[in-house]
């Protein structure tokens, strides 16, 4: 399949009192035509970060991208105005964001917020752009749509109301939806119909996904491929049956805990692992994982481990995957 989306080393900082924080640490990946991509990881380890850089939605007075290419079918994002992400944002990328609750306006209608987003992109009537919202309203599974459109957000469930945020970012039909962590607000029956729908979406219109979640559940139900993030790098990349039956880099290991089953009905919620990710203020010189790690070698504290692939595209940033470890610190062996 079609790459849509690469992100190249992307590099992202931001200033606070505190000093610098590098919340994304060279980060590279693909994102290819109607594809699941997961993005799982522990709370700040740069998912989010990532996902807004994208959409290039990094607030400009604090956080800036200060290296690295986004390319989107002919265009480098990082290079574009923000006149021209204005109308890429919504029409050909989308977002659903983690506190998606509080960005539906209470006084306005339904309607009116779904509305808005067609009138920003497309040059229709108000009856057309009706039109394309009573059709994405049935699209996303609300019923009485017609009705639905002159209401307002206290007259919806929770279930519901997440279904209004999705249609909002889907009604343009972009051809990538970034979702961060849609489900988490919401109770496990309707979790599983928000996933059930974002899966439908995507057979039914071919849309790339980028699901960011700390949920293993939702990552087996719903992607084909997986990247797992630890203080603002990708330290392992491949498909989901790659990451969940054969995990090579000890972070996911311990977030995998006891290997949980593909087919597990079960939430599996990222198992927590002794220790705490480092200070991005001052990101170790070596792997940033070495003080959690019960694998660490001597060369883990001194270098930063590269990318390398296990197999196809699985990959991972371990020095005990990596051949050369042997080489740039052999006293390991010799101790042993
Ligand atoms: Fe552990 Fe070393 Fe691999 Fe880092 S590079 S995860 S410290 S073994
Ligand atoms: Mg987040």
């Amino acid at each position: 399949k079609k790459k849509l989306l690469e992100v190249e080393g992307l590099r992202v900082s931001f200033q606070t009192h505190g000093g610098t924080v590098q919340a994304v640490r060279g980060v590279s990946f693909s994102l290819h035509e109607g594809e699941t991509l997961a993005v799982v990881g522990e709370s700040g380890c740069g998912k989010s970060v990532t996902a807004r850089s994208i959409m290039r939605l990094i607030p400009e007075h604090i956080g800036r991208i200060t290296e690295g290419h986004i390319r989107f079918q002919d265009k480098d994002l990082t290079a574009l105005t923000e006149k021209q992400m204005r109308e890429l944002r919504g029409s050909q990328i989308s977002m659903i964001f983690q506190d998606s609750m509080t960005a539906l306006n209470p006084t306005i209608t339904i309607g009116e917020q779904i509305m808005e987003g067609i009138i920003r992109h497309q040059k229709v009537s108000r009856q057309e752009a009706r039109e394309q919202a009573v059709e994405t309203l049935k699209l996303v599974g609300i019923a009485n749509p017609e009705s639905r459109l002159k209401q307002y957000l206290h007259q919806f469930s929770g279930g519901m109301r997440q279904r209004i945020m999705i249609a909002i970012a889907f009604v343009c039909r972009p051809k990538i939806l970034i979702a961060d962590e849609p489900t988490t607000a919401l109770d496990v029956t309707i979790q599983a119909q928000i996933l059930d729908l974002f899966k439908r979406l995507q057979e039914q219109t071919g849309v790339s996904i980028i699901m960011i979640t700390h949920d293993l559940g939702v990552v087996a139900k719903i992607a084909n491929r997986v990247n797992v993030m630890y203080a603002g790098q990708v330290v392992e990349s491949g498909a989901v049956r790659d990451i969940f039956y054969h995990p090579q880099h000890p972070y996911t290991r311990g977030l995998l805990g006891s290997m949980p089953r593909l087919d597990s009905e079960r939430d599996i919620p990222l198992k927590s692992i002794p220790g705490t990710p480092p200070d991005l203020f001052a990101p170790p010189q070596g792997c940033a994982f070495a003080a959690r790690c019960e694998y660490a070698l001597e060369v883990c504290g001194r270098y930063q481990p590269e990318t390398t692939t296990v197999c196809e595209r699985h990959r991972v940033a371990c020095w005990l995957q990596d051949p050369r470890a042997k080489n740039i610190w052999p006293q390991r062996d010799e101790a042993t």
